[in-house]
């Protein structure tokens, strides 16, 4: 498995033509899911004692099996968060695949980490925060927000009178579903302020008011969003960030998907207050444009993440040694092995410069602009809120939540687009609209009017 013959190299030649093929392409199908028995019918037993051979197998996935994934990358899709890694990046993701770097310590891996920091310093100056303040990237916003609140945890804890207390956290209902999972990740209590629209200082500060004396003892953390998923709704980060210091919380913003604009000139008022942040989560797979998995938490005081995260063992101790000093990503966040996933990112920054990065991050921010007038100038179509960053909400008059979903099979069903319907919550209601996320600046203005004409 591991020599080299001719079969080899015709694989490696093979798989390269592919590559190349997917890397330079401008047009890409939109995949459709199949059944698992469906797929398996296609490609039969593919796991054999003797094996199949590569290229069958290759031929599997190029005929049945790649044609069952949509590509998150096509300009029509334009669901949940969709993705656009650029071309850079996904070359150097095959030549990180191709390296066999270990990234968790500087002794194996201090010239992929050393580039991974470079990616980082001006992810984390984007941010404004504070001298001293640093990151290191995740798999991704879940990773990332879970490394944030262990850290904050621990550091809470470092007061005995906290350390049999459940933790308790404070976010609101337009944060990601993450938080609450990762909230049970790390058994912490978590307390929704009802609001989908803006969480602001004032109701930040009435919540804490209203709880009781022993909530108000396991209280130790505010997770404010920047940019929230389903709107691109930006908190009040400001009024947060002074509430967390008057009260002694842990501020953490999770702009996995906002923190993109950051290089916005366009917006980057609407982040004033997010340098004060003690963490921040943003996914470079998000809106940095980055191939999957690339998320990154930062954090005010790396040295906190370090006491809470940093790994011990005595086969670990050469690592803390002289001579292997330098940066170990695995000392901030949940993991120890890691490929060095923020490679892509660098190789594409270093290519482009970071202006290429804002003007395609201001392109979605225009696109949702643009959409946001088409919306308005059709009679049949109605904005539901203003666009905010990226994201689109918007109802088709008359229409019932069943028909929201038949026109988004259908569509994909055809290959054609995928956008997919959120709930939007209005008062006591939940209504059922339609969401665009923008995040590929090759999306035109003739996909949205294409994608609008087809809600008739
Ligand atoms: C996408 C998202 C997450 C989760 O990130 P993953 O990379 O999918 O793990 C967390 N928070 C927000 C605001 C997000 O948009």
């Amino acid at each position: 498995m591991h020599k080299i013959d001719i079969e080899l190299i015709e694989m490696t030649l093979d798989v390269m033509k592919y590559a190349i093929g997917r890397i330079s392409a401008t047009e890409h199908h939109i995949g459709k899911p199949k059944k698992a028995e469906e797929l398996k019918a296609l490609v039969g037993d593919t796991i054999t004692e003797k094996g199949i051979g590569g290229e069958y197998a290759f031929n599997l996935w190029k005929e049945h099996l790649s044609k069952a994934n949509v590509p998150v990358d096509h300009p029509r899709n334009l669901a949940f968060v969709p993705a656009s890694p650029t071309r850079a990046a996904v070359m150097f993701d095959l030549v990180t695949s191709a390296s066999s770097i270990h990234g968790a310590y500087w002794m194996e891996g201090a010239g992929g980490i050393f580039c991974e920091n470079e990616a980082m310093q001006w992810i984390v100056s984007l941010t404004g925060m504070p001298e001293g303040a640093f990151g290191v990237f995740t798999s991704g916003g879940t990773a990332a927000n879970l490394s944030a609140i262990v850290t904050a945890r621990e550091y809470w804890r470092r007061d005995d009178t906290y350390k049999r207390e459940k933790g308790l956290i404070i976010t609101s209902i337009g944060a990601h579903s993450s938080i609450k999972a990762m909230a049970k990740v790390a058994d912490v209590d978590i307390l929704l302020v009802d609001t989908e629209e803006k969480l602001t200082g004032i109701a930040l500060q009435e919540t804490i008011e209203n709880l009781t004396f022993h909530q108000r003892k396991r209280l130790f953390a505010v997770v404010a969003t920047g940019g929230t998923t389903n709107a691109g709704i930006i908190d009040d980060l400001e009024g947060i960030a002074k509430v967390c210091k008057a009260e002694r919380l842990w501020f953490h913003v999770d702009a996995a998907y906002g923190g993109g604009a950051l290089a916005a000139d366009s917006v980057r008022p609407l982040f004033k207050g997010i340098e004060k942040a003690d963490s921040i989560t943003i996914d470079p797979h998000k809106w940095m444009f980055s191939p999957y998995d690339c998320g990154a938490v930062i954090y005010k005081e790396p040295e906190l993440a370090k006491e809470a995260h940093s790994q011990q063992g005595s086969y670990l101790d050469i690592f803390k040694d002289e001579g292997a000093h330098g940066f170990n990503p695995t000392d901030y966040q949940i993991q120890l092995t890691r490929r060095v996933r923020g490679l892509p990112l660098w190789f594409s920054l270093a290519t482009h410069g970071t202006d290429r990065y804002k003007e395609s991050v201001e392109r979605g921010i225009e696109l949702a602009q643009i959409a946001g007038r088409m919306i308005e100038a059709d009679p049949n179509l109605e904005l539901v809120r203003e666009p905010s960053l990226s994201c689109v909400l918007y109802r088709r008059k008359g229409w019932k939540p069943e028909d929201y979903t038949h026109w988004t099979y259908e569509n994909h069903n055809k290959g054609f687009a995928l956008v997919t319907p959120t709930k939007w919550k209005n008062g006591e209601v939940y209504e059922t609209v339609s969401r665009f996320c923008f995040i590929n600046p090759d999306t035109t203005e003739k996909d949205i009017q294409l994608i609008l004409n087809s809600m008739v």
